[in-house]
């Protein structure tokens, strides 16, 4: 049984205000411009809502796995695209917070609490998207620097973020075991921005391919030893998989919301909608599995925070709340009727938004697999 904390709750209630005033007015037009909503970020960073999982000791939040997800969900709710550029620089921090040595946290944190920053985890590339061993971003070790060349893509904050986390080979017979991750901040030259993605949903925010030409970084901007990228990458997706099932849950729980609502005004057959059974079980039962998927997070990110990572649980959560998500918006937007199709209703962006949860941070083809591989091991 989870008891939220007073701390926990004055956040979470924090978190909804912002996404009922500062978030929910401008998701319509974010989403059409497919830009940044860096006011937006401002304001957030203002009020000690970025920066979440910076340790107290660099001045960041220093917000537990939990209470993380409880934000996350509110910001989603608000909109998938805005709460991407928090989830993109969560996912991004972590390997410099989980692998990174005291002189590399020292020397890359403070920028990010000084003002709102950006960072992106640049793993992806066009052959090599679930399968990570086939990345073929190169890094050579000359004297003390490492020169970097390829090119990744779909990565969130790609190209604009101040500091870059690059997963590349260092020994490409080794495949996954010659992976190694090297912090690449802003400015570096020969990384540049290739192309911009005009994406079908998640559309405030950013993710662009990143090109590296002849990048030179200092050997100690290596996070951990050759050979531990990938361990890395594993790692951080095990910690940051049940912050996309929040935003999964949050996503589900807008739709459940305005569902209820336009079924108890909508009237059909002399009735509000809401009065017939059909319609009411369509609603127990979204709302019974975003209840269960909820649950899930809870727990998946309870047990990150008491130290032991579960592999299969935050595989889990994920999955299952980005399936819900999925489901939820598609049962939603009938509930809706013809108008859940049309732009001027909320719907059909939630339907948009909620896609994406099924495939970053590892499709769910792939949760699956780490689910049955542990399961059959
Ligand atoms: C909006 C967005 C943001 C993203 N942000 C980032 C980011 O910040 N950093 C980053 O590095 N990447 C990022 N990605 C990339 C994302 O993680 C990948 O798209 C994802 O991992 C899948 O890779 P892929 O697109 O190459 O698909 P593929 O790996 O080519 O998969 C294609 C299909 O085959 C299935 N499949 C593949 N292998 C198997 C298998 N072994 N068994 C069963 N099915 C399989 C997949 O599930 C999928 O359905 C982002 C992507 C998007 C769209």
């Amino acid at each position: 049984m989870f008891e939220l904390t007073d701390e926990q709750k004055e956040i979470r209630k924090l978190a909804r205000d912002f996404a009922k005033n500062e978030i929910i007015p401008v998701a319509a037009e974010y989403d059409q411009k497919a830009e940044i909503p860096w006011p937006v970020i401002q304001k957030a960073f203002g009020i000690g809502l970025w920066n979440l999982n910076i340790p107290e000791k660099y001045d960041g939040q220093g917000l537990d796995h939990f209470t993380e997800a409880l934000v996350y969900e509110e910001l989603a709710y608000g909109c998938l695209g805005v709460f991407g550029a928090f989830g993109g620089n969560s996912l991004a921090l972590t390997p410099l917070l989980i692998s990174g040595t005291d002189e590399q946290k020292d020397r890359f944190l403070p920028a990010f609490v000084e003002s709102a920053r950006l960072a992106a985890f640049a793993l992806t590339e066009p052959n090599a998207g679930s399968d990570a061993s086939a990345i073929s971003t190169r890094a050579r070790k000359v004297g003390n620097e490492y020169i970097l060349d390829g090119s990744k893509c779909f990565i969130t904050h790609g190209g604009i973020a101040d500091l870059h986390i690059v997963f590349a080979s260092t020994d490409k017979s080794r495949g996954i075991k010659g992976l190694t991750a090297f912090l690449v901040p802003a400015g570096t030259p020969g990384l540049s921005m290739g192309k911009k993605e005009d994406k079908m949903g998640d559309r405030a925010s950013h993710i662009a391919e990143v090109l590296l030409e002849d990048v030179r970084v200092p050997v100690a901007n290596r996070l951990g030893n050759e050979g531990e990228g990938f361990k890395i990458a594993m790692r951080t997706l095990d910690v940051t998989r049940p912050a996309i099932a929040a935003a999964a849950v949050g996503v589900a729980q807008r739709a459940v919301d305005e569902a209820v609502s336009y079924a108890k005004q909508r009237v059909q057959f002399g009735k509000p909608i809401a009065e017939h059974q059909a319609i009411q079980f369509m609603l127990a039962d979204m709302v019974m599995a975003v209840m269960a998927s909820r649950a899930l997070v809870w727990q998946a990110a309870a047990k990150i925070d008491s130290g032991r990572v579960d592999s299969m649980l935050s595989a889990t959560a994920k999955c299952v709340a980005s399936d819900t998500a999925m489901k939820v918006t598609v049962e939603c937007l009938q509930i809706f009727g013809g108008y859940g199709y049309m732009k001027e209703y909320p719907m059909e962006k939630l339907v948009r938004d909620a896609k994406i949860t099924q495939i970053y941070e590892g499709t769910n083809q792939i949760q699956r697999q780490i689910v049955a591989n542990l399961l059959l091991k």
